[in-house]
């Protein structure tokens, strides 16, 4: 009998496949890629700060150096790159912006605010001058190659299917799916969370975002992440992603004119290079109604679990909190309260 099955196959599970790995923990994945693809849209970026409010992101002092050292460390069991570290440009429209963030890199923020610069040098093809500041310990997962090569580095462990949740039998001592034997199951199905009968009482708000992936020859980014009214950052030689936009009433994962209208219009204010549109998708963002994760015990099957609720911050978020949830479920450790799928107990029904 294995210790769990993970239900799903987005940046959720393939981040808990890894971490029961590294805690010795059994475990299949049973999940259809296709069926969700925000974790395969996915900028993939991760940001210490909060721009609006010149904060510090949640939890990012905790979340940060986990972040690092956990992709870092399946670069090299795996043997692939995809963390890459890239300072975060962040023009200034007013004095007061910049006064601001030369007050807080002295102070609370001096982790993560970096320099004032106006060397314009750095960028090519790009539609602003002036002065800029940049974030430090940001930058970007390719999450398509992480969760590709997950899949091929545990491929004895994953089975490529849809969950048909009429087959799970709940045992005395666990759970059974098929011929699969486990203690536990954990489902991280993203927004379609709302498909699943042990948990859909959990209340979600899903937000769809869409984003380009563009081909510019005239464009230089200088491995920086240039975010002025939307992000742009280069994937490969010459090819950049841009977005991305916000929606909460269309909710499927078809990619719209009206998203391509807007994307279209900010790229414009952001680069003065020509290029071409090479791709433009969608996805779901599974964000809870309090934008907190939902992770935790089912509230009457002691054997089910829930890893939810990332929002637009998986990349930052699941290193820490599948780390958080495997010491909650091998030493009794707490779960974070404000994650902890408790806080919704009080909305589930049971028969
Ligand atoms: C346009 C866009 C840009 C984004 N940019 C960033 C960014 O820059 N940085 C960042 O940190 N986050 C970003 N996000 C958010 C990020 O994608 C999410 O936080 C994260 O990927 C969520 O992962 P997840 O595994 O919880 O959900 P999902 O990615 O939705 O994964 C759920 C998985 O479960 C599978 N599944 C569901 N039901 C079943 C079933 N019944 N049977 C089998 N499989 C099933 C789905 O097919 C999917 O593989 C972005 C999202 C979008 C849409």
């Amino acid at each position: 009998m294995i210790d769990f099955i993970i239900v799903g196959q987005g940046l959720a599970a393939n981040v808990l496949a890894h971490t029961f790995h590294n805690h010795q923990l059994s475990f299949k994945v049973i999940g259809s890629p296709e069926l969700s693809r925000s974790s395969l849209v996915a900028a993939g970026i991760w940001n210490p700060v909060v721009f609006k409010r010149l904060t510090s992101s949640w939890l990012a002092h905790q979340t940060i150096p986990l972040l690092n050292s956990f992709y870092s460390g399946c670069e090299t069991k795996m043997n692939k790159a995809f963390l890459f570290n890239s300072p975060i440009i962040k023009p200034f429209i007013e004095e007061q912006e910049k006064r601001l963030w030369l007050q807080k890199s002295k102070n609370e923020l001096d982790e993560f605010l970096g320099a004032v610069s106006a060397d314009n040098t750095v960028l090519q093809g790009c539609n602003f001058s002036g002065e800029y500041g940049l974030v430090k310990q940001s930058g970007y997962i390719d999450t398509n190659t992480f969760l590709n090569e997950t899949c091929v580095y545990y491929k004895e462990n994953f089975i490529q299917e849809v969950f048909d949740y009429s087959l799970l039998k709940i045992e005395r001592l666990g759970v059974k799916y098929k011929d699969v034997s486990a203690k536990n199951i954990i489902f991280c199905e993203g927004h379609l969370i709302k498909n699943n009968p042990f948990f859909n009482w959990v209340p979600m708000k899903p937000a769809k975002g869409e984003i380009l992936t563009i081909e510019s020859n005239g464009l230089q980014l200088n491995k920086c992440i240039l975010n002025k009214g939307a992000f742009i950052m280069e994937t490969r030689k010459n090819v950049f992603k841009t977005g991305a936009t916000y929606e909460w009433d269309d909710l499927t994962e078809k990619p719209t004119q009206k998203a391509k209208k807007e994307l279209s219009e900010k790229l414009e204010q952001l680069i003065t290079s020509e290029y071409t549109v090479l791709k433009h998708e969608a996805g779901i963002r599974p964000s809870s109604i309090d934008r907190r994760p939902v992770i935790g015990r089912h509230p009457l099957y002691a054997h089910f679990f829930v890893f939810n609720g990332l929002g637009t911050k998986g990349v930052m978020l699941a290193p820490y909190f599948a780390e958080n949830f495997v010491l909650f479920y091998l030493q009794k450790k707490h779960l974070n309260y404000e994650a902890d799928v408790k806080r919704f107990y009080k909305l589930y029904k049971s028969e």
